[in-house]
């Protein structure tokens, strides 16, 4: 049976040029980097190649780069970790989206139970959060901004370089989750203004369980784990050489070819909604009038539940997700869109499709078919 994969936002597969990086330290190479002999030093080697490469893809220095096990742990390291570094035992407001990844927002909302006094910057209907809302938390006080680059749902770009401008003037941090825009569109820790910055390999590309934090240098952070020196001591254990080097592998075509993935996404992503567009009525896309990532669309179809056009889609072959993959399970109507004020209805109704560098133009006709068809049955029309 053809099977069509779009939900890139979910995960990526490894691509080969990655998995070609990985295979030597999995074998062959499987020193370990802290150790002095020729084997750890192979390893070593490929350790801080993939820290030169992560940091040309950000612009930035190799020793700004530390390697995680993903965006999650990136996320709570950058909050968790600059507030008990830098403000110690007080409490200070502090400052995030409401519709962040739950991994960012899991972290506001524990310390805020902890005594921390958060404000939640709310976007608007368009789906993105307007500057303004930071100057209002900056106004309130906040001395540390999460802002996430693109949404994993909607895809809608933040405009994380003017909230920064503002947090530098007020003396506040910026963290940015960067994950959904890492290689589909190019970064610039500077031109962004941010901090501390969060990347997931699984996303672009690379393998699971690995991922990077972006640490402004000058920037300090208190470690969550203690037990070694590994990344400076800020992320001790030892490194995943494998999954590492297959990251810096992505990281080198990120930066040089960002711009063509980025290009032939889109070619798809617009190929797909000016084929529902045709094809079904009372399509809507969530988010349409902001700024998007080139490769995700959040389909809203009135009248249909998401969960049974997801499963009927799974059926004829084309994988998609009813909101992000990670908060699909837990059954209620995405945050995201609620907060962007989307007709509950219609939120129930919305999948969401993300394309990936891998895709044709023959998935997308065959997923345009896959997704007429099965709202038309849905809807009691076929
Ligand atoms: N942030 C965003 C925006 C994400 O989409 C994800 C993955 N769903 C994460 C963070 C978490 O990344 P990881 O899977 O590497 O923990």
């Amino acid at each position: 049976m053809k099977c069509v994969y779009l939900d890139f936002n979910a995960t990526a597969p490894v691509h080969p040029d990655a998995l070609k990086a990985m295979l030597p330290f999995l074998s062959g190479s499987y020193g370990n980097p802290s150790s002095l002999h020729l084997s750890g030093r192979v390893a070593k080697d490929a350790l801080e190649d993939a820290r030169a490469a992560v940091a040309l893809s950000l612009r930035c220095l190799p020793e700004e780069v530390f390697f995680t096990s993903g965006a999650t742990e990136s996320n709570n390291l950058a909050i968790t970790g600059i507030l008990r570094r830098k403000f110690k035992d007080a409490k200070p407001v502090i400052a995030t989206t409401l519709i962040e990844h739950g991994s960012t927002l899991s972290v506001y909302r524990r310390l805020e139970k902890e005594g921390f006094r958060v404000v939640y910057m709310r976007p608007s209907g368009d789906g993105a959060v307007p500057p303004e809302e930071a100057a209002r938390a900056l106004s309130a006080g906040a001395v540390l901004l999460s802002v996430m680059l693109a949404n994993n749902e909607t895809g809608v770009i933040q405009p994380v370089a003017e909230m920064s401008k503002l947090a530098r003037t007020a003396g506040a941090y910026v963290h940015c989750d960067a994950v959904q825009a890492y290689g589909k569109m190019p970064l610039d820790v500077d031109a962004l203004g941010v901090d501390l910055l969060s990347l997931s390999a699984h996303k672009a590309y690379a393998a699971k369980g690995v991922g990077a934090l972006y640490v402004r240098k000058g920037v300090l952070l208190e470690p969550m784990s203690v037990g070694g020196l590994h990344e400076r001591g800020l992320r001790p254990g030892t490194e995943n050489v494998p999954g590492i080097a297959g990251f810096g592998r992505m990281a080198e075509l990120v930066a040089v070819k960002c711009g063509d993935f980025a290009a032939h996404e889109l070619m798809l992503r617009n190929r797909l909604e000016d084929g529902l567009r045709e094809k079904v009525s009372d399509f809507h896309v969530n988010g349409v009038l902001a700024e998007r990532l080139s490769n995700t669309t959040s389909a809203a179809f009135e009248g249909v539940e998401a969960a049974a056009l997801a499963s009927a889609l799974d059926r004829a072959g084309v994988e998609v997700s009813t909101a992000s993959a990670c908060s699909s399970g837990s059954g209620g109507p995405s945050h995201v869109l609620k907060e962007m004020g989307v007709d509950p209805a219609l939120a129930l109704g919305t999948i969401r499709i993300s394309n990936g560098i891998f895709n044709t133009v023959e998935d997308i006709d065959f997923a345009i078919q896959s997704i007429s068809s099965a709202v038309a049955h849905l809807r009691g029309e076929a």
